[in-house]
């Protein structure tokens, strides 16, 4: 009930926050200060103190709990889901999580599945999945092991909805499949290394969950969809002295990013012209990104000093969009 309000509340586009903790192999550098801070009299708020005054950023909340979005999904509604941040600074961490401790993806799929579950008297659903990654402006089909590319087109059938063909999708009966669906998923990830991470991911992973439900007294359909997506690392090019065909993957992720804040941002104004179509992540997405939907964004960062650039990048970005 309470988080429900919650949602209510704050509106159709939240801005969460996750600061990385400071891990043992992070400190391989002397003198390596701590430089982000919540305050303690404002659990919404960051400190980052580096150089001069600190800086304050007030975001809807820290961190908060995606299942009220995921039963909105149960219901009908769109949902998306971002992990936006620099390489390293968690976003992996926070939707796949480890075996000890489950990401958003895990958490929201066992959420869904216990919640159709509990529904089961009155309700049916069908479930099913694709996954698909966007690296350099290409879109490829991650459930399928030729990850061949695809296009993104718009149905024929005249209701102007987008479509993708032959993109894989799967039904899927429970929680115990549909992880090792995840699987396959992250085993098809390209990955390629920069100087900053070895084993960075320069491309942005979507994973989307179709729910369609049925009402079995009146046979009312509801179409809900779930995104998870794991988006390319933040980073300025110029901090991994990007050259030749890493800039220009660089230049793409850079401006898909710029892409998403700006449709966030217009959708935010209630403009009446959103920019979808600036980039592939934001043309895909924009059937859950419009009016009625419901986003989450959480913005991952390091707390370290030797990251505060990229640090204060990430929260003016949270910022713009929230
Ligand atoms: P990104 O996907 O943003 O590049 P990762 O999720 O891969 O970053 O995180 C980088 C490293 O830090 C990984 O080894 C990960 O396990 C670890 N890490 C990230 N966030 C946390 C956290 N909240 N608690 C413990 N370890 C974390
Ligand atoms: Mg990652």
């Amino acid at each position: 009930k309470y988080h429900e309000q919650l949602v209510e509340l704050k509106g159709n586009i939240r801005v969460l926050c996750r600061v990385k903790p400071v891990l043992k192999e992070d400190q391989h550098e002397e003198g390596q200060a701590v430089v982000v801070t919540t305050d303690p009299h404002n659990e919404s708020a960051l400190i980052v103190s580096s150089k001069g005054k600190p800086k304050i950023f007030e975001l809807d909340k820290v961190f908060q709990e995606i299942d009220p979005l995921i039963t909105s999904c149960i219901d009908g509604y769109h949902v998306c889901i971002f992990a936006y941040g620099q390489t390293g600074s968690g976003k992996t961490y926070t939707m796949e999580g480890t075996v000890e401790n489950p990401g958003i993806n895990q958490r929201a799929l066992k959420h869904l599945f216990n919640e159709i579950e509990e529904r089961k008297d009155m309700w049916t659903y069908n479930i099913s999945v694709s996954s698909v990654e966007i690296y350099n402006e290409v879109l490829r089909d991650l459930l399928s092991k030729d990850g061949e590319k695809l296009d993104i087109k718009i149905n024929p059938d005249g209701t102007g909805q987008l479509h993708v063909p032959g993109l894989r999708v799967m039904e899927v009966k429970s929680f115990q499949h549909i992880k090792k669906i995840l699987a396959i998923a992250r085993k098809n990830r390209i990955t390629f290394g920069t100087q900053m991470n070895q084993h960075s991911s320069r491309s942005h992973a979507l994973l989307t969950v179709t729910v369609l439900g049925t009402d079995l007294a009146s046979g009312a359909k509801t179409t809900g969809k779930l995104n998870l997506v794991d988006l390319a690392g933040s980073e300025r090019v110029w901090k991994s002295g990007a050259e030749g065909e890493r800039l220009k993957e660089a230049q793409n992720i850079n401006r898909s990013l710029l892409a998403l804040g700006d449709v966030i941002q217009a959708l935010k104004a209630h403009q009446t012209h959103i920019p979808f179509r600036n980039s592939r992540l934001t043309y895909l997405l924009q059937d859950s990104l419009g009016k009625g939907n419901k986003t989450a964004m959480v913005v991952q960062v390091s707390s370290l000093e030797s990251n505060v650039g990229e640090t204060l990048c990430s929260l003016k970005f949270a910022q713009r969009v929230c």
